[in-house]
């Protein structure tokens, strides 16, 4: 029998202090083949950091039911929950939930509820079109566990328990692997664990992560509940405060002292907490301002407006961008005076600062913002280095300029331009100096 009611977990006697173990095993020949990157491991590593739960091994193994259940088998040994992704579907190759419950010494049985679902689910979104029979061996789960019900796609999870073990398994594509988690897992392991796990992080720019470090590291050596650990990403710092209690309120309570700390010292270079990106903010900031905002870009080559427009609601506040590779283009579309480019050349604050001006003009928007530099691999024909970067931020009260020296990588000199041309922007939004020194 399988229950989509009422779990079958039993709370660990003592549960807030004891710690678990999850290991992730990874079903797919495409991700061994290297098609396909592993982002399901990626998230679920993420979200069981946060939720306090270690995570000292991750698996990758092919559709390959005799290596899977070698797999399976090495992380009883050392994992108290175990989370599979992948192979849940309706081909042939999709043996976990099988070699799972074989793992386990469990049949697999019908789940009629399941069945209804997966039907309905073609009805609704693949218009009618008939199911295919094998669709129902989607149906079939391990004796006893809970069905985790699939709202973003057919192949329903599932969780059992047994042999000491927390078994987990979810869909493989992320879009359906995610929130089925976030929906159904994370509950489930809060309640393991019988406490609250809660964290915030704090987002900074505008200083490098060993920086961050050291200012920190006295502080979070001393610190145990909440812990604090900063998270390096391109040109960012996260800081994430994770505590631990038996009620929302008193995590919230233990982070709030921590978090004003951090505050503290890091003052206005914390652009965000439990936000997603700088643009995230700017546009948040422009919107609540009634203010439009437009671009000019060269060596960025239309990053800026690519993740303005990445966010939903952009169009309330941002009005358009120009891609002005050549300094003709600067030129004839932004009105950057050719005594400028052949004096102090494209790369240069003057340019930057043209451009802005220019884009601000041309689209009529209340700010602009530019980006131009050497983005590599080679120097420019003046001889200006790779990463040399001008980002300007055009305003009425005047246009602000930063120069920048961003290091060697095209990908990185790229998208640390794009978080300056947002944190000026954020900065100026907030009435803070934008031409910050960094
Ligand atoms: P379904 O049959 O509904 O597609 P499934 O659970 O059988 O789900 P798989 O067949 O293993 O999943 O994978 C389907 C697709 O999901 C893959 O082609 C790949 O695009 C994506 N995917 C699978 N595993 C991962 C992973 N670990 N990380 C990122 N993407 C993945």
């Amino acid at each position: 029998m399988v229950n989509t009611a009422k779990p079958c977990y039993t709370i660990p006697k003592g549960g807030g202090s004891m710690s678990h173990n999850a290991e992730l095993i990874s079903v797919g020949t495409e991700l061994l083949l290297g098609n396909i990157l592993n982002t399901d491991a990626r998230f679920l590593s993420r979200e069981l950091s946060k939720l306090g739960m270690n995570v000292y091994y991750q698996t990758v193994v092919g559709d390959n039911p005799e290596r899977l259940r070698r797999a399976v088998d090495i992380a009883k040994g050392r994992a108290d929950i175990i989370i599979t992704t992948g192979g849940l579907g309706p081909t042939c190759d999709d043996l976990t939930k099988q070699t799972l419950a074989a793992a386990f010494g469990k049949k697999l049985v019908f789940h009629e509820e399941s069945a209804e679902r997966i039907r309905d689910y073609f009805e609704q979104n693949l218009h009618g079109a008939p199911m295919p029979e094998n669709n129902l061996q989607q149906a079939m789960f391990p004796d006893g566990c809970v069905i985790l019900p699939n709202d973003w796609g057919t192949a329903p999870g599932c969780i059992f328990e047994a042999d000491g073990c927390h078994v987990v398994m979810l869909p493989g594509p992320p879009r359906e692997c995610e929130p089925m988690f976030c929906a159904h897992v994370v509950p489930y392991l809060q309640k393991l664990s019988g406490e609250t796990i809660r964290s915030r992080t704090l987002k900074l720019f505008g200083m490098g992560e060993s920086a961050v470090e050291a200012r920190l590291r006295d502080r979070m050596n001393a610190l145990t509940n909440p812990t604090l650990a900063p998270y390096a990403k391109t040109g960012e710092v996260e800081l994430r405060i994770t505590a631990k209690a038996e009620s929302d309120a008193e995590a919230d309570a233990l982070i709030a002292p921590v978090e004003e700390e951090v505050r503290a010292i890091f003052g206005d270079l914390i652009y965000g907490a439990d936000v997603d990106s700088l643009e995230e903010v700017v546009l948040a900031a422009l919107k609540e301002k009634g203010l439009t905002l437009s671009c000019a870009e060269s060596c960025t080559g239309g990053l800026i407006a690519k993740r303005l427009t990445d966010l939903p609601g952009a169009s309330a506040a941002f009005e358009g961008g120009a891609v002005t590779y050549w300094s003709e283009v600067k030129r004839g579309l932004l009105g950057v005076p050719q005594t400028l480019l052949d004096e102090k050349g494209a790369v240069s604050e003057e340019v930057a600062r043209a451009m802005a001006e220019g884009a601000r003009t041309v689209f009529g928007s209340d700010l602009a913002v530019s980006a131009t530099g050497v983005a590599g691999p080679d120097s420019d024909e003046r001889g200006n280095p790779v990463g040399l970067v001008y980002v300007a931020l055009a305003t009425p009260e005047g246009t602000f300029c930063r120069e920048l020296h961003l290091g060697q990588s095209r990908d990185r000199v790229r998208t640390t331009a794009a978080h300056h041309a947002f944190d000026m922007t954020r900065r100026y939004l907030a009435g803070l100096p934008s031409e910050l020194k960094v």
